[in-house]
């Protein structure tokens, strides 16, 4: 595999200030598979300063200009689709057709939208005797986790790069190598030095470095609760533009009148897709008590059908699958009832964890209540709308949902009573444009499609 000894900064590929290197291994056989250097405090230092010194520039282009760059870089990660899809494959250990439809298509069309706005979006509006500006936030520190990893990186980079905002990028330890691709993307794009900038390296030291360095106006960060809160409040303290995306504990809730069969294999397969490892999956299926018993043994049979290495892929690494398996023995030991999976390992080698489906979990054990982030699906029982409702909102997250009734005004009259950013209805589509983000703690701001690009804007009122 192609790799880089360097991180790109100012529009050049250079060498670490220190020597230090992070391996990077492929879950599926937990063979080493590349190194990328595990960049400093200095490193992130050098660049910020490079950010900050191209953002008059870029700032200042033409929103067509960028418009047009991006989608140069559109058409480069539209070519690399098979290199892209096989890198996160290696890093990642997703199933290769997943990658490719997932991990390479959604970023595409991610970037294709914000080509698009670029060239549209209103910059300018008028409002009674003011002209309000909507100039960009500065430079941005994007620090993004491993489970989307290209998605997580454009749904950054792209609004703010829209927006005018220059940008350095800190990927997940665990998953360097597409983030150096897109790196080469971005170069080859004819994006000018500076405005994007990619420092590798590990959380608590240049990750930590990017959140607190003052060069930086806005830290964007998606990833795990407990450093989200730490980002937050660093950010507090310099009176800095903040968004986070945390995850969740996402209901899908199945109404009485709703298509049953059809609403469990919807609801199984976006538990296991990635491995369950979504920040937006549906981990809680609430069910109406009558029709419970049918809902676990439709759940299980379809969780039997995905075989560990051929429809599911490891977890990203050994730690997460160890988590994820404990959790599952703590949901046995709360009284959880194991119908499909549990927490013994699949064969090695390859971090497996078997596709697990739990019954007769209740609202207060500990897998209705914290993410997994596994291939595990609790399914809970509720005696009426108004259970379904309280149920499903509480939990400290609010990030998705779905709603699944006879017809859609009803799912749509439930999905007004949810604390959630998100609410699929009846089966509904992903949409790129759509607002994603959460209520509660799922996170403070918006990411994709205009709401995603106001994030990297401030306004500025002139009075006639
Ligand atoms: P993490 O929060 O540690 O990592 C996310 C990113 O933050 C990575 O780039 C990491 O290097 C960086 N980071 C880590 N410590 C940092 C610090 N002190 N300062 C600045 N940046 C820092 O997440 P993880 O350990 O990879 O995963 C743990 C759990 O987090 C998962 O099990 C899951 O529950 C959750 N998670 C959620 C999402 C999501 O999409 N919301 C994504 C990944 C993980």
């Amino acid at each position: 595999m192609k790799q880089h000894d360097a991180m790109y900064i100012d529009g050049s590929w250079r060498p670490a200030e220190g020597s230090g290197t992070i391996e990077v291994v492929n879950p599926a056989d937990e063979q080493v598979i590349a190194t990328v250097p595990a960049g400093s405090a200095r490193d992130v230092d050098a660049a910020v300063r490079a950010a900050r010194a191209a953002l008059p520039g870029w700032a200042a282009t033409a929103p067509r200009e960028r418009a047009a760059r991006l989608a140069a870089l559109r058409d480069q990660l539209a070519a690399r689709t098979e290199e892209i899809a096989e890198t996160v494959t290696a890093e990642l250990g997703s199933p290769l057709a997943f990658s490719t439809n997932v991990h390479a298509g959604v970023p595409l069309a991610v970037c294709a939208s914000y080509a698009e706005l670029a060239g549209t979006h209103a910059f300018e509006e008028k409002v009674g005797n003011s002209t309000v500006l909507h100039e960009p936030v500065g430079v941005v520190g994007a620090i993004t986790p491993w489970n989307y990893p290209l998605h997580q990186i454009v749904a950054k980079a792209a609004p703010a790069l829209a927006a005018g905002c220059t940008v350095v990028l800190k990927p997940a330890e665990n998953t360097p190598l597409v983030a150096q691709l897109f790196a080469e993307c971005v170069d080859a794009a004819g994006i000018p030095a500076g405005v994007f900038n990619l420092v590798t390296g590990l959380g608590p030291v240049a990750g930590q470095a990017l959140a607190e360095h003052e060069g930086v106006d806005l830290v964007s960060f998606t990833g795990s609760t407990a450093v989200g809160k730490r980002i937050g409040a660093l950010a507090g303290a310099a009176v800095k533009r903040v968004a986070l995306e945390l995850g969740g504990k996402s209901a899908n809730v199945i109404l009485p009148g709703a298509d049953l069969p059809k609403a469990v294999a919807v609801g199984v397969a976006n538990v296991m897709a990635n491995s369950g490892q979504t920040c937006s999956a549906w981990t809680r299926m609430l069910v109406h008590q009558d029709r419970y018993d049918e809902a676990v043994e439709l759940a299980a049979a379809a969780a039997a059908k995905y075989v560990p290495g051929e429809r599911i892929g490891p977890l990203v690494s050994a730690a997460q699958r160890d988590r994820v398996r404990g959790y599952i023995e703590r949901g046995i030991a709360e009284g959880a009832r194991v119908v499909a999976g549990g927490p013994q390992a699949p064969a090695g080698p390859g971090y497996y964890v078997a596709p697990t489906v739990l019954a007769d979990v209740t609202p207060e054990m500990t897998v209705a209540q914290e993410e997994i982030f596994g291939p595990v699906l609790s399914i809970l029982k509720y005696a009426d709308e108004d259970d379904a409702a309280r149920i499903a909102n509480g939990t400290v997250y609010g990030l998705a949902g779905a709603v699944w009734a006879g017809d859609d005004a009803a799912a749509v009259a439930f999905a007004r009573r949810l604390d959630t950013g998100q609410v699929d209805i009846n089966g509904g589509r992903f949409n790129p444009l759509a607002p994603f983000g959460g209520y509660k703690q799922s996170g403070i701001g918006r990411e994709l499609g205009p709401h995603g690009l106001s994030e990297y804007l401030q306004t500025k009122s002139l009075q006639f």
